[in-house]
């Protein structure tokens, strides 16, 4: 099977990667210096400049725009958000409903403004699906259901397994819940169209451009140094990479694959008319979307994390870990086993220890920072981007507390990681103890949560 590995994502093979952005050419001094040129960095950008047109913005990235997650990342753009039920119990039920409506509003804020800036980025609003294929994931998707309905969003609907055959016909599914918060993107269109509009508004960007220090009023590259009064982090998987940061987020990997175009008859069988994205209840869960031009793109976790926190070269991916979504793929879909699998990549998520997203302003040192936003960084780096225009308007007295800026998730404090090998240690082990899970689960036909997956959900800090 002609598959090919790496090279970025299929998103970048499909686009071309862009022409690079030239490098910055020395010392020079901006109001708002932002590292990272992904979703992230990108949005707050265009906010800030929409906002105060004449501020003096640069955009440091360190290979291009999009190069992260950003532009390899599964494409669903929806209203998770890493951290919500741990920010209910430290703020409050009705904190944690404000920020759960706020990314609500933020799927629709993000298809807006990419639609009124010009931007198709092949958004579909089919909302989002997922799938229990085991009693034991159904038991947990009930639940989940129930909790996320809590949670305000009284749209959502509990499918029983006929309902869910009538959306998409995956093999054993028996119970879905379906949200009309989500959407399918190609993440690649947008973040290559943010780029262009934010470059367009009058941000400079400099690209092939390594930040090796970030510290109060200036951020430090090989070609020079950027002095600014707000100097923002926007590195997410690559935070460790970072002086000072070794421990702050872990860099997780999640891999994908993506099938050669499906036939009409493949797509008559399997249904999938509303092109909802698509995940399971599995403890390694999936996550799918079913492309503009008709094929499956998978992902899931492979090798989670490398040791040291280093990332991967160019997204290329494990072989073992294309075979293990091929299998998820078949077993969903059995008629695709003969289905080519036309390229596979891995991409770096930002895993704080207690698995909260966060956005954060530190007006002593006019120091920012926004992600750790573990799986569901599409659309909250759109709120982050909002949020961090909003406290730098608030601290440089432009505006006071706005909506944004006293959602839970902002200013939190987290714990560094543990060092090496502990930290290497404890997510394989974690890791391995949500795969056996799932086997047993699959085998076990009762509808209880594995206990090991329970507790190292309690271990690792993630619940
Ligand atoms: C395979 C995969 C699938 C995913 N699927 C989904 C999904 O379907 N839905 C969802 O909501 N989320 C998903 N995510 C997560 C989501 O893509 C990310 O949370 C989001 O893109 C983060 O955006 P960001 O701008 O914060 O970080 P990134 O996109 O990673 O951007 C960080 C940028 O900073 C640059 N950089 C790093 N260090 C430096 C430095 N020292 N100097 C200069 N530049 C630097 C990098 O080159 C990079 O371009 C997925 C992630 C992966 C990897």
């Amino acid at each position: 099977m002609n598959t090919v590995n790496g090279g970025i994502s299929f998103w970048y093979a499909q686009e071309g990667t862009p022409a690079a952005r030239e490098p910055l050419p020395g010392d020079t001094t901006a109001d708002v210096c932002i590292v990272g040129g992904g979703y992230t960095g990108l949005w707050t950008a265009y906010y800030l400049k929409k906002a105060v047109p004449f501020l003096n913005i640069i955009v440091l990235e360190g290979h291009f725009c999009g190069y992260g997650a950003s532009g390899r990342n599964g494409g669903w753009l929806y209203n998770g958000i890493a951290g919500r039920d741990r920010y209910a119990k430290a703020h409050g039920h009705e904190a944690a409903v404000r920020l759960q409506q706020a990314m609500n509003a933020t799927v629709t804020e993000v298809i807006e403004t990419a639609a009124a800036e010009g931007i198709d980025a092949d958004v579909h609003r089919g909302g989002v699906l997922e799938v229990a294929r085991t009693p034991a994931q159904l038991d947990r998707l009930k639940a989940y259901h129930s909790v996320e309905v809590a949670f305000g969003e009284t749209d959502r609907r509990l499918l029983g397994a006929r309902e869910t055959a009538e959306r998409v016909r995956v093999t054993g599914a028996v119970g879905s819940t379906w949200t009309p918060h989500g959407a399918r993107i190609h993440p690649v269109k947008l973040v290559k169209g943010l780029a262009a509009t934010v470059e367009a508004l009058g941000v400079t960007i400099h690209e092939g451009t390594p930040v090796t220090g970030i510290e109060p009023k200036h951020a430090v590259t090989p070609y020079g140094t950027v002095r600014a009064p707000y100097v923002l982090r926007c590195t997410e998987g690559f935070t460790a990479g970072i002086k000072g940061h070794r421990r702050t987020w872990l860099p997780m990997n999640s891999s994908m694959i993506v099938t050669d175009p499906l036939s009409p008859s493949d797509w008559d069988d399997l249904g999938w008319t509303g092109r909802e994205t698509l995940g399971d209840m599995a403890h390694a869960y999936m996550y799918a979307q079913r492309t503009a031009d008709d094929r499956i793109a998978l992902g899931g976790r492979g090798i989670p994390y490398r040791y040291g926190s280093r990332t991967d070269n160019d997204g290329r991916t494990q072989p073992a870990t294309v075979d293990a979504l091929r299998e998820v793929l078949i077993r969903m879909f059995p008629r695709l086993a003969g289905t080519g699998i036309a390229h596979a990549w891995s991409g770096v998520l930002g895993v704080p220890r207690d698995w909260c997203a966060t956005v954060t302003l530190d007006r002593s040192t006019g120091l920012g920072w926004a992600g750790g936003y573990v799986g569901s960084g599409v659309a909250t780096a759109n709120l982050a981007a909002r949020t961090l225009r909003d406290l730098i308007q608030q601290d440089s007295g432009q505006s006071g507390p706005t909506d944004l800026t006293t959602l839970p998730w902002v200013n939190h404090k987290v714990r560094p990681w543990e060092p090496e090998p502990l930290r290497w240690l404890g997510v394989r082990t974690l890791y391995a103890a949500y795969r056996a899970a799932d086997r047993r689960e699959a085998t076990a036909h009762t509808p209880t949560t594995d206990r090991v997956a329970a507790l190292a959900d309690r271990v690792s800090g993630r619940h």
